[in-house]
């Protein structure tokens, strides 16, 4: 028995953050709100009992369904104009996992994600063999019109201009990228992890980023932690992120934040890759570092304190 676990729900908006002097206050309520509803729902799951992975895919549907983030609604483009949405589940009881890549379709890619965890004997399905086995399996779809949104068209073609102008990156991290994630620890102190991603704006059609890698976007082992992240995929793929958050706890015995900020804030910054993630582990600690101007962010605790910040700040607070 430890009677320090207490059922805790971290999520992220991702870290492609709007930059502070382009942000205004309905945008920063907004996005601060939008953290708040799939905080709650997530919650929701935690305080009726239910389980860590029932409380992330929660969160992460939330999250899904607002435009403002870079998943389901509000996915960004690919450079040849379509999006291509990428989603991973991992249970941390048995390290169990499903994922989806490079699919546009169903409402929720998270769900497509459990239903191959839940209802294969894969981890990962891509392309036309997955979008054919969310029709099979009944998820709700949605027409392409439904996902779209002109800020994520704009960002787009603002990209294209650029490559076109062959001008360097200027570190506008909103037009680039973004995603959505949840860990969760439940009263049980089992862990799981979801995360869903439109991916990079104006990627090559068919690249897969970190998010539906597990063990590199996402990761949950009840023996460590479960881990969500966001950034520069390819970096975070590299140093296989969230198996490395794990490794260090396990065999260096390091805690939760030492372990997740080592890997943020040393190694991926020391190969430029930006980003951050959100973790929980068994005992209900809560990290989320990032290498980068923000992370759209937050925790709630068994108390339904909502806890949420965007860049380096204190959180706001507010309490259902
Ligand atoms: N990690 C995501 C990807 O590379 C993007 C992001 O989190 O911003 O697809």
């Amino acid at each position: 028995m430890s009677p320090a676990i207490r059922p805790v729900l971290a999520i992220h908006g991702g870290a492609g953050t709007v930059p502070r002097e382009a942000m205004t206050a309905e945008r920063e309520d907004a996005f601060h709100a939008g953290l708040r509803h799939a905080l709650r729902a997530g919650h929701a799951v935690l305080r009726d009992g239910g389980t860590a992975l029932d409380a992330v895919t929660a969160a992460v549907m939330a999250l899904e369904d607002d435009p403002l983030f870079n998943a389901g609604r509000g996915a960004v483009f690919t450079a040849d104009g379509k999006m291509e949405m990428d989603a991973a589940v991992m249970d941390g009881r048995d390290r169990r996992a499903g994922a989806v890549a490079g699919i546009c379709g169903p409402r929720h890619p998270v769900l497509a994600a459990r239903a191959v965890m839940e209802q294969t004997d894969h981890v990962l399905l891509a392309g036309p063999g997955a979008r054919r086995f969310c029709r099979q399996v009944g998820l709700e779809h949605r027409p392409t019109s439904w996902f779209r949104t002109e800020i994520r068209w704009q960002a787009l073609q603002e990209v294209l201009e650029r490559h076109r102008l062959g001008l360097a990156d200027d570190g506008n991290e909103a037009r680039k990228h973004g995603t959505v994630g949840a860990v969760a620890c439940d009263a049980l102190g089992d862990l799981a992890a979801a995360t869903s991603t439109g991916g990079m704006t104006a990627k090559m059609p068919g690249r897969v980023g970190d998010s539906p890698l597990p063990g590199a976007g996402t990761w949950a082992d009840n023996a460590s932690c479960a881990v969500s992240a966001t950034g520069h995929g390819e970096f975070f793929i590299r140093r296989a992120v969230g198996h490395e958050v794990a490794s260090r706890i396990r065999w260096a015995k390091q805690a939760l934040d030492e372990a997740a900020s080592a890997v943020v804030m040393d190694e991926l910054a020391a190969i430029g890759g930006s980003g951050g993630l959100v973790a929980v582990d068994a005992a209900g600690h809560v990290s989320m570092p990032f290498n980068c101007p923000g992370m759209y962010r937050g925790f709630v605790t068994a108390d339904g304190g909502l806890h949420t910040a965007i860049y380096r700040e204190p959180c706001r607070i507010e309490r259902d």
